[in-house]
């Protein structure tokens, strides 16, 4: 089968020559490697779903059926969205097709949120984390035992986020932040938690060329915050308030803030180009945890397995993903309906957009 259109359409079983059949399928059609065709700027969904797809957990969950044992019928999107998302993973899987189209997908996705309906280009990151959310609720059947023994502050308020009841989403996507404000007087400290599916990063101001760990460093240094109601001085005062992890996802999902409102700009939305160096192999997570609080002994050392990319502008511009193949061991580019091989040092780049990275160990999808 190819799709020409939207339509697919049915090959002859035997190829006329090979050339002629090369020069139509350049890279050979493999598992996982099939694209995705715009429906009008849907390069930001399209982007997602292959990212998505080589999570090989959630790509062998759907394929094997297993996610039919946890739907969960009676939330807001009634189990539409993992069925949707595990039919097209599937279509993305089965080898047969050089590019699907996610029509199904993008009328159910549409249905629940408005934004997602029309042929405008949309933010990957919103997508991302309003699918994760409807996902996670989609599965959310997993029964949590109660437990007797005194828990902590943070399993607390887990507790309270899933109201006792898990998904594998969950399990593999979410995490939880610890905030803590402290106060500059009395040194008395107050801590909130709180889940997360993926981190947001500013970029540093003023620099060209970063680091992803000066994000990261930026992001979880603390900040000297006014009038603060310390509940011991009783009155306000300066506080110190100060991020880190206190639960530590499998899957580690993080976002490059790149879009911001422009006040110069009559708060117009510009982008900031910088180009993010992030390594592909060992981000070390450590020094980001907050020790006290997690009792789970988890890796802390996560691998880049699939990129999001935003070229361009805010209204004009484009969205592909990178995306390491479990399968294969490699990296492929997924450029809507076209899917090519790419060399490793060509990851990174200015166009980074988010990074998803794991501390599973690799796991091929079994087909
Ligand atoms: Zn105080």
């Amino acid at each position: 089968m190819i799709c020409v259109a939207g339509v697919r359409l049915q090959l002859p079983t035997a190829p006329p020559t090979y050339s002629i059949y090369s020069s139509i399928f350049p890279l050979r059609r493999g598992r996982g490697l099939t694209g995705l065709k715009n429906l009008g700027n849907t390069c930001y969904m399209n982007s997602i779903l292959q990212c998505l797809s080589n999570t090989p957990q959630l790509t062998e969950y759907c394929i094997s059926d297993k996610y039919k044992n946890y739907i969960s019928r009676s939330n807001k999107t009634n189990g539409q969205v993992i069925e949707e998302v595990a039919a097209l993973i599937k279509e993305l899987w089965n080898g047969q097709y050089k590019c699907v189209a996610s029509r199904d997908l993008r009328y159910v996705v549409g249905q629940y949120q408005k934004i997602f309906r029309g042929v405008d280009q949309q933010d990957s990151h919103e997508f991302l984390t309003i699918l994760m959310d409807w996902l996670h609720s989609d599965l959310q059947t997993l029964h949590v035992p109660r437990q007797r023994e005194m828990i902590s502050a943070s399993e607390k308020a887990w507790l309270e986020f899933t109201k006792a009841k898990e998904s594998m989403i969950l399990h593999l996507f979410y995490g939880q932040m610890k905030s803590t404000v402290k106060c500059v007087a009395c040194h008395k400290e107050s801590a909130t938690y709180e889940s997360f599916s993926n981190l947001s990063l500013e970029l540093p101001p003023n620099s060209n060329v970063c680091q992803l760990n000066q994000c990261m460093d930026m992001y979880f240094s603390g900040e000297r915050i006014h009038g603060w109601n310390c509940p011991s001085c009783k009155t306000k005062r300066d506080a110190i308030k100060k991020l880190d992890i206190s639960k530590l996802p499998p899957v580690l999902v993080v976002h490059l803030k790149r879009f911001y409102a422009d006040p110069s700009n009559s708060g117009s939305y510009m982008k900031k180009q910088n180009y993010l160096r992030f390594p592909l192999e060992n981000l070390d997570m450590n020094p980001y945890i907050a020790r006290a609080e997690s009792r789970a002994v988890t890796p802390k050392t996560y691998q880049l397995y699939a990129v999001s990319n935003h070229y361009g502008t805010m209204e004009g511009g484009h969205y592909t993903a990178f995306c390491k193949s479990a399968n294969y061991g490699k990296w492929f580019k997924f450029d809507d309906q076209v899917v090519s091989a790419l060399d490793s040092s060509n990851v990174v780049s200015s166009a980074a957009y988010i990074l998803f990275y794991t501390w599973l160990p690799p796991m091929q999808v079994p087909l």
